[in-house]
């Protein structure tokens, strides 16, 4: 018997996602889908004509099943009633202020919420994760249904999709020793990552743009929430490293790259050390064999015009990081190239991964 789930969402670029993803997933299956009134009554297959982005075609269980509305909490929770909707993945894409009241509804109604949006990434009892770097933030979750008064629903989130492609190589050296003080991060990113329709094409071929609103912010703040600790069932971010970022959306259709330079504490590894921290590094998923694990979650190419988002992107079912071009900065200490698919890695198989580690955890039972 597969877990049945919902998506809201499921129409955008990382909904349709999670529905490519999960079709035979070995623990998960999709049930229920909800988007905005605008799709509302439609069967998926008709709310997605015109719009659908993935190569295969749409599983005939999800085509033919007809979209609910996202605001109406009620619709979830009948299906839930229903034993069709056990929790859902949220894929939304409005107003933050409408996503959060959103998600804390059907928390509160009791379903739980696997999130890609941003309006819960700062809230302290909220766990922010990355299954290879921080599993043990899972742990503020009974905190959480605690404060708000959350029976059995609750609120996990995933990081923005452009700091997938370092934080794990940079977890990685953290957690073998080496402290990293400062980055400076600049990152080319997918057209894929603005969502459905996303930049107007024109303004996108032959150019590059060099502002994604928020994207900055979110890329300097978001990694020392999950690096930080927990203390009193809140997370405690860190205070290092101090990254400055610079997001540029780029004419590549999925994959976001980033070219970072880092400087560490009194402790500096060398470049051959890097590589076999990276190369032999895995983590709880591994440990746990869950079906979205990649085997290897860091791999390194060694070519010199490695990696590349056409050629590395899908490395490992689209799950892993891939890095090269580690030389040493003659500004920091170190200087590499990180790469990881926007939307598997960085959105929903990222989510699809976090919901199978909270499933190992107990918390989706
Ligand atoms: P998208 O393609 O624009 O899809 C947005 C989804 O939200 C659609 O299903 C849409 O339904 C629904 N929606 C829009 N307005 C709504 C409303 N008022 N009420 C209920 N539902 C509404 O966006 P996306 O790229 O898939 O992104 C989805 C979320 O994932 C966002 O929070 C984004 O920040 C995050 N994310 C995206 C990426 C990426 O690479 N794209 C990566 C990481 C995280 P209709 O089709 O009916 O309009």
């Amino acid at each position: 018997m597969k877990i049945p789930v919902g998506i809201l969402g499921a129409t955008g670029m990382v909904g349709q996602n999670y529905i490519g993803l999960l079709n035979e997933h070995p623990w998960f299956e999709v049930r229920f889908v909800a988007a905005s009134p605008r799709s509302a009554g439609k069967k998926y297959k008709e709310a997605v004509a015109g719009r659908w982005q993935l190569a295969e075609s749409c599983a005939d269980a999800v085509s033919g099943l007809t979209v609910h509305d996202a605001n109406d909490v009620s619709a979830a929770l009948a299906a839930h009633d229903r034993g069709q909707c056990a929790f859902v993945f949220s894929a939304l894409e409005t107003g933050k202020d409408q996503i959060r009241a959103l998600e804390e509804s059907y928390a509160k109604a009791g379903v739980p919420v696997v999130s890609n949006a941003s309006a819960h990434r700062s809230t302290p009892d909220v766990p922010m994760l990355i299954a290879e770097v921080n599993p043990h933030h899972a742990d503020v979750i009974p905190f959480q249904q605690r404060n708000h008064g959350f029976k059995k629903g609750f609120i996990a989130v995933k990081p923005n999709c452009s700091i997938q492609s370092y934080m794990t190589p940079f977890y990685a050296l953290i957690n073998t020793g080496f402290e990293i003080r400062r980055a400076i991060v600049s990152t080319m990113q997918a057209a894929s990552g603005a969502g459905y329709p996303g930049v107007a094409s024109l303004d996108l071929i032959d150019n590059i743009v060099p502002f994604i609103n928020g994207e900055e912010e979110k890329s300097e703040l978001e990694p020392l929430k999950i690096l930080g600790t927990v203390e009193n069932g809140v997370i405690k971010p860190a205070d290092a490293p101090i990254i400055a970022a610079h997001c540029n959306r780029v004419s590549v259709s999925d994959g976001h790259t980033a070219c970072v330079s880092i400087e560490f504490g009194a402790k500096k590894p060398s470049i051959a050390e890097i590589k076999h921290i990276w190369t032999n590094f895995t983590a709880l998923p591994q440990e746990l064999n869950l079906p979205f694990a990649p085997m290897h979650p860091i791999i390194i190419q060694e070519e010199d015009d490695r990696p590349q988002p056409r050629k590395d992107r899908d490395a490992d079912k689209a799950m892993a990081v891939t890095v090269g071009r580690i030389r040493p900065c003659p500004v920091f200490d170190v200087r590499f190239v990180g790469l990881s698919h926007n939307t598997v890695r960085g959105a929903a198989g990222g989510g699809i991964l976090n919901a199978e580690l909270l499933k190992a955890k107990g918390f989706l039972d």
